[in-house]
């Protein structure tokens, strides 16, 4: 019988934000035991899970507690302790993706280290350990404004991202240790996820193309399948079956990618797990990223993705000016259209920019289907309770 479908397996999820809320709806499909491993079983992941634990993913002896009891462990999020994880797949867990390819995709330096020495196109870079040691850099020539600082372990949905595009803004500069990397002149921002089991068989969904929200930096509106030439396709698909063997992941690895105006492809970052710009495949693809996810780290079979109709994905985030509990104006009028597919997190409270959820929207023609999503975009808002 297969270990997975057996009523005493236990899949174990650090994190129980949305990512872990739609890895539990796919795993409640098969009927397999699915535990949650956060901070608060009010979390969007807590109706979800078959059982949540309170605990601290970044906490050692957390992890480790909430891992022994798991036959297989997985993450919905990059910052979680590894070093734990490493333990217990030393006693024989089996832990996906693996601790090593998590502790290069953690820390931004590391990554871009791997591409280097894996000859992986990527935007030259150089690290530094504090901005002093950045500004002395400028001082000498060996830095030119401008580029892009990113801090090598903080950062999160464009947080600890900043461009320094004039001198003006050297002071600005974040004090940690950082990438330092080009500003790369980008024609469109790319995303293909791969997905890989144990056996090594991989797969990757359609390329998708991000539209970024000009102040949150925070994707606003993604298009699936992207408008590309069908070589820079085979390009990028090839890139991330490249890197997904390379770092020996298992499951889902999102690869970021960007397009020069000179047509190069140059991975930006990935992640080793559910992606934002995989959402719209539950509704667009015949197997959706979680899906696949589940296969990879469960040593399953991997069917062959097809994408049934072109989708645009907008993501819900809180309205500027808004903190406290969430209310949805106009959610009614936006699910009163067909093949509008909102989905809402369940987070209680709202604050700027926060992703409260997302929609998707299908339609056979590309440019309905953006048309559509510009409506629903402007129809729903998030907004905290008076
Ligand atoms: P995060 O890990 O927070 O998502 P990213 O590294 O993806 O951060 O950067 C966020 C955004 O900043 C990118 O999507 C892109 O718009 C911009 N960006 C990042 N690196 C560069 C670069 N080297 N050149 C130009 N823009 C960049």
């Amino acid at each position: 019988m297969t270990q997975f479908l057996d009523s005493n397996f236990k899949l174990g999820i650090l994190g129980g934000g949305q990512l872990g809320k739609m890895l539990c709806k796919e795993t409640n499909e098969w009927s397999i035991n699915t535990h949650i491993l956060d901070k608060s079983v009010s979390f969007p992941s807590g109706r979800n899970a078959t059982a949540f634990v309170e605990g601290d993913y970044n906490n050692y002896d957390d992890v480790i507690n909430f891992g022994k009891e798991m036959d297989v462990i997985t993450i919905e999020i990059e910052h979680v302790n590894v070093d734990a994880l490493e333990v217990l797949e030393k006693e024989g867990k089996t832990v996906h993706p693996r601790p090593s390819a998590l502790r290069i995709i953690k820390d931004k330096g590391l990554q871009k280290n791997f591409y280097a020495d894996h000859n992986l196109p990527t935007s030259d870079y150089e690290l530094f350990e504090s901005k002093a040691d950045i500004l002395n850099a400028v001082e000498d020539g060996r830095v030119t404004v401008p580029f892009v600082q990113k801090s090598r372990t903080a950062g999160y949905d464009g947080k600890g991202v900043f461009v320094v595009s004039s001198s003006a803004k050297l002071e600005q500069m974040m004090d940690c240790p950082s990438v330092v990397e080009d500003l790369v002149d980008i024609e469109k921002e790319l995303a293909v996820i791969a997905v890989r089991n144990p056996k090594g068989e991989v797969n990757t969904f359609p390329i998708v193309e991000q539209e970024f929200h000009p102040t949150a930096n925070l994707v606003e509106f993604l298009l699936a399948p992207a408008e590309i030439d069908i070589l820079i396709e085979e390009k990028c698909k090839n890139l991330a079956v490249d890197i997904i063997n390379k770092l020996d992941v298992c499951g889902l690895l999102a690869v970021e990618l960007f397009l020069t105006t000179k047509g190069e492809v140059l991975i930006n970052e990935v992640a080793p797990r559910p992606h934002n710009s995989g959402h719209h495949t539950i509704e667009s693809c015949s197997s959706s990223q979680f899906e696949q996810h589940i296969r990879g780290i469960l040593n399953m079979p991997l069917s062959q993705i097809v994408q049934n109709s072109p989708a645009v994905m907008v993501n819900l985030l809180g309205a500027d000016g808004h903190t406290g509990e969430a209310i949805y104006p106009g959610f009614e009028e936006c699910i009163s259209q067909s093949n509008v597919y909102p989905h809402l997190y369940g987070k209680v409270m709202t604050k700027p920019f926060r992703k409260m959820g997302h929609i998707t929207i299908t339609d056979p023609d590309r440019e309905k289907a953006k048309e559509k999503a510009k409506l629903v975009k402007n129809s729903i808002r998030v907004e905290a309770k008076q």
